[in-house]
């Protein structure tokens, strides 16, 4: 039984067998960006004023699938991993 895996990729969001990861993961390398009221992504300079619409954009790159979570630009985690930081050089 191959065990599955969701598919970080941004704009791929499928799960795939990491013991068989071909290269069919459509997705984009770049980052999303929000300009006014386009969404779009940095790689393709693809974008769409609907929010559903961009989601659906395809992606630009096919390569392979990863289940590593690219990082967050959009999230600010910058809280968390400073006072782990600090905790870190305290020791
Ligand atoms: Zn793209
Ligand atoms: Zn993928």
């Amino acid at each position: 039984m191959p065990t599955m895996v969701v598919c970080y990729n941004r704009g791929c969001g499928q799960s795939f067998d990491p013991q068989n990861n071909n290269e069919d993961c459509v997705h984009h390398p770049g980052v999303p960006f929000f300009h006014d009221a386009y969404k779009g992504w940095s790689c393709c300079n693809k974008k769409s004023v609907d929010f559903t619409e961009f989601l659906n954009i395809k992606g630009c790159t096919r390569g392979l699938h990863s289940n590593e979570k690219p990082p967050e630009p959009e999230k600010r985690k910058e809280d968390s991993s400073l006072t782990e930081d600090a905790r870190l050089r305290q020791r």
